[in-house]
């Protein structure tokens, strides 16, 4: 399939089955479900419906694959295998990223950049799978010889979110695969296509059945049933924080090991030294990128007062000729939200705003000329910060924006909430840029800029935003188990009783 940029019409409903064992397979009782383009708000993809059943498969098939033939791989035959899906990755990016954009509205050139991403993250992962070292603790104990492993944690459940499914899913993909652990998606219920896409993928790169399973459902008992399964050795969350308690306390109850990558409401810090125009483009980029459907999107600014004024003018007025419209069109800056459900969350947040006393200065809710699930870029003022539309995460094209005075004050506001994921930081002045970026309570501080990842570089959140990080060679310790090895060297093991 090539990437068409001109048409406008959905293709005819794609019939997807699951993945389980390196098989193409229907679900328990040969249910199925549909899932809608949002742009259109027609159906345009019918997946096998994934039942209970199907999760033991799964797992039963991803623990066969490890104790087969890829737990007696090599590190660099495992990267090998990496490399190869990368390539097709790069070789299908168009195709895959019209998928992504199809599933959940996503602008094709975002889904296309992080197409590109995900290619880029399996090579780094790809690159560390045989660099993966124990140590020798020499001075432990002059009897023995001790030493450590770091093994694969074995089988991965992740479970997924709607919002940038693929490359979200490779985050952790990329490092199971270089610690040489298997892997089951739990694609979101929203957007399961693409995660399929990816299973032919590696299928095509020839990694051995059951490494990689997908299990789309539109039943959360699955998600639920795979956290919950003893057969699964780490849940590995991204998704709302509500959620991502729940799964984190079915993979504690038996044991199994939890990274969570939840919600966000983060703050964009602008000081009256910095570059006015650079700001004004950090803001925008930080909630309006991807419609403001980010985990880290920056959706509260606090802007120090002698520039509020000419910020927030140039900001709305951008934001007013932000051209909404069909996410397959190059010239299209804005797509709709992802899902009718989303789209009634927001509608509510922002009538709730309205009602706590905030003003739009532009947007404000829908655009109904469009059909679909458009909302207008908002930028709301007069907020306060115990406002509801302050504390809890919209996940829609809404930025908050208030002014403060002292470098103490807008540090203060910047940490007045429970999450902690991300920041901006705005200044030209290099001392203040040091002082205020060590008080920021958050898991990443962008400096005169907004929205950069690499895989190199660990993510994550404070507080209500998670536990652990992805990305970064670190990432590979979340999928492996360190192992003490001691070997006697004496010879005199003696009788423990006898004096
Ligand atoms: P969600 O929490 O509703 O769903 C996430 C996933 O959890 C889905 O696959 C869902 O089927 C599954 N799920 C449902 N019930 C479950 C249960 N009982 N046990 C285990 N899993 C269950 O989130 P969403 O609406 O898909 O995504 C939006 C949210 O995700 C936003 O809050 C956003 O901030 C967050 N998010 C965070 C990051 C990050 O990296 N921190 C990235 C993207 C999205």
């Amino acid at each position: 399939m090539s990437t068409s940029t001109t048409a406008v019409q959905t293709p005819d409903l794609a019939h997807k089955v699951l993945y389980i064992g390196g098989k193409w397979v229907q679900a328990e009782g040969g249910r199925r479900f549909e899932t809608e383009n949002p742009y259109t708000g027609k159906a345009w993809a019918s997946i096998a419906d994934a039942g209970v059943s199907d999760v033991d498969l799964a797992v039963k098939a991803a623990r066969a694959a490890l104790e087969g033939p890829w737990g007696k791989m090599t590190g660099g035959q495992r990267g090998r295998l990496m490399n190869k899906l990368a390539d097709i990755l790069e070789r299908d990016a168009d195709e895959i990223a019209m998928i992504e954009t199809y599933d959940n509205g996503k602008l094709i050139r975002d889904a296309r950049w992080q197409v590109g991403l995900m290619a880029e993250w399996f090579r780094y992962f790809a690159g560390a799978a045989d660099k993966i070292d124990g140590t020798v603790m020499q001075d432990a104990n002059p009897e023995f010889f001790v030493y450590t492993r770091r093994e694969p944690i074995g089988v991965v459940a992740a479970i997924l979110p709607w919002n940038a499914p693929l490359l979200l899913m490779t985050w952790k993909l990329a490092p199971a695969m270089a610690a040489g652990c298997t892997f089951i998606a739990k694609p979101s219920e929203f957007t399961p296509s693409s995660a399929l896409a990816l299973a032919e993928c590696f299928a095509e790169a020839g990694f051995p059945a059951g490494v990689f399973n997908v299990l789309p459902s539109s039943s959360r008992d699955v998600p639920a049933a795979l956290t919950q399964h003893e057969g699964v050795n780490k849940v590995a969350f991204t998704g709302s924080t509500a959620t991502g308690v729940k799964a984190a306390q079915s993979a504690i109850a038996h044991l199994a090991r939890v990274t969570l990558e939840l919600g966000g409401k983060s703050p964009q810090l602008v000081f009256e030294d910095a570059d006015v125009e650079a700001a004004v483009n950090g803001l925008l980029r930080g909630i309006f990128s991807a419609t403001g459907q980010i985990c880290h999107a920056g959706s509260r600014a606090f802007v120090q007062r002698p520039i509020y004024d000419k910020i927030l003018a140039k900001v709305v007025a951008r934001a007013n000729t932000l051209k909404l419209g069909d996410p397959r069109l190059p010239e299209t800056e804005l797509g709709p939200i992802a899902t009718g459900p989303q789209f009634e969350k927001v509608k509510e947040m922002l009538a709730r705003a309205k009602a706590d006393g905030a003003l739009a200065a532009c947007g404000g809710g829908p655009d109904e000329s469009l059909g679909g699930y458009f909302i207008k870029p908002t930028v709301l003022t007069n907020v306060k910060p115990g406002d509801y539309i302050m504390r809890e995460e919209v996940f829609g094209p809404v930025l908050c924006i208030m002014p403060f005075d002292t470098e103490e004050e807008g540090i203060a506001l910047a940490n007045d909430t429970r999450y902690g994921l991300a920041s901006g930081l705005w200044t030209s002045d290099v001392r203040r840029v040091h002082r205020v970026a060590k008080r920021i309570r958050a898991g990443t501080v962008w400096v005169n800029a907004y929205r950069g990842v690499s895989p190199g570089v660990p993510f994550g959140g404070f507080g209500a935003s998670g536990i652990g990080r992805e990305s970064g060679l670190e990432a590979i310790n979340d999928y492996t188990e360190r192992k003490a090895i001691w070997i006697e060297m004496t010879g005199q093991t003696k009788d423990p009783f006898k004096l």
